[in-house]
């Protein structure tokens, strides 16, 4: 093993990633240092590298929260990983275990949790560092590319589908088919429930009837609010991953009666609310981050038992730049997953 490794670093906000070397990290108490085989691009990769939200990394550091790798060092007191395991890194890569959002099943919302590729550097290297309490264990027999996007994409859109509590035979609706939109319309499925899937671009929505959307709109060229309650009467639950915010009010509008809308999208920005629909209508408004250790799991068990299967396109690091720019102009099908 030598002792440097390479990775896409933000050097600033806003300007191209550098292909860097950097000293190869060492596993501290509790922590595993691992070699990365793959790692999905997720469009908080791109908000990162832009510094788009309130709170921002410090540069130089490296992006990417859905890497997948062999464990190939641990530190002291690791007991329950050894070299050759599969782990993956995560957004929620650390949290403080004693908190009270620890200590009540939000560990996703601990003041102290660490985050892959933000606060921590995370897998647009070809190693990195994970906390051994932390990082999802890879279930046997998984294909290394097509596991990667459910690190983030998938965990995120079944927790946050959970969160609306829509019912096996209800329908909801998708907003935004991109990278974790499409898993999205996948995880509904194998859920029970019955999908709208509501993008701005063809393309986006042939995915969505591949994977299982049975009514697509496609909010550019129509009004979407109108034509889900005309067809459907509204929908149960809505998962909104647009990286816009007008799609944020239009979500509203999809809603039944007493649904629940769950916000999932990070565009830097605010968005409309029209307070009388959402009183009478006795709606929920919530938002959903990523999804616990437990979440993780069972979104795992999705894929392990063959009912999600990501739309993936695998490219070098060295094109990270590229992937960024064909993601910022929504060109991407699916997920990019970097192979190392
Ligand atoms: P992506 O770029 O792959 O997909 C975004 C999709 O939104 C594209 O298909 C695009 O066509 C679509 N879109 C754009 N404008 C729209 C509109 N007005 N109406 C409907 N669709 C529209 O991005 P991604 O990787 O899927 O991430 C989506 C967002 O979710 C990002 O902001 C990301 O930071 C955020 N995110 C949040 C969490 C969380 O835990 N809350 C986790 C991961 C990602
Ligand atoms: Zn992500
Ligand atoms: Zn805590």
């Amino acid at each position: 093993m030598s002792d440097a490794m390479r990775a896409a670093t933000v050097t600033s906000f806003g300007a191209p990633l550098e292909v860097k070397e950097w000293e190869l990290p060492v596993p501290g108490p509790g922590e595993a240092l691992v070699r990365v085989l793959t790692t999905g691009v997720c469009h908080t990769d791109l908000h990162a590298a832009h510094g788009d939200w309130p709170v921002r990394p410090e540069p130089p550091f490296i992006p990417g929260h859905e890497g997948v790798g062999e464990v190939v060092a641990v530190g002291e007191g690791v007991d329950d990983l050894s070299p050759g395991d599969l782990v993956g890194n995560a957004w929620f890569w650390s949290a403080c275990g004693r908190c009270e959002f620890c200590r009540s099943g939000w560990e996703t919302l601990c003041p102290q949790q660490k985050n892959g590729g933000y606060s921590v550097n995370g897998s647009f290297g070809d190693h990195m560092l994970v906390d051994a309490t932390y990082a999802p264990r890879i279930p046997a027999g998984a294909d290394p590319v097509e596991v990667a996007p459910v690190l983030c994409a998938g965990v995120t859109v079944y927790k946050s589908l959970k969160t609306t509590e829509a019912r096996p035979g209800q329908w909801v609706a998708i907003s935004g088919i991109g990278g974790l939109g499409h898993v999205a319309v996948q995880y509904a499925r194998a859920m029970g429930m019955r999908v709208v899937a509501v993008d701005v671009a063809d393309d986006k929505l042939e995915l969505a009837t591949r994977h299982g959307a049975e009514l697509v709109v496609n909010a550019r060229s129509e009004d979407p609010v109108a034509r889900i309650q005309d067809e459907i009467g509204g929908v149960d639950g809505v998962v909104v991953t647009a990286v816009s915010p007008a799609a944020f009010s239009q979500a509203i509008g999809f809603s039944k009666r007493g649904g629940t809308i769950s916000f999932v999208g990070l565009p830097p920005g605010d968005f409309a609310t029209p307070i009388f629909d959402v009183v009478l209508k006795g709606l929920t408004l919530r938002g959903s981050i990523v999804g616990t250790r437990q979440d993780m799991a069972e979104a795992l068990d999705f894929y392990a038992r063959g009912l999600i299967h990501p739309t993936v396109t695998t490219r070098e690091l060295g094109e990270i730049n590229d992937i960024f720019d064909e993601m910022e102009h929504g060109r991407i099908d699916g997920r990019v997953v970097i192979e190392y």
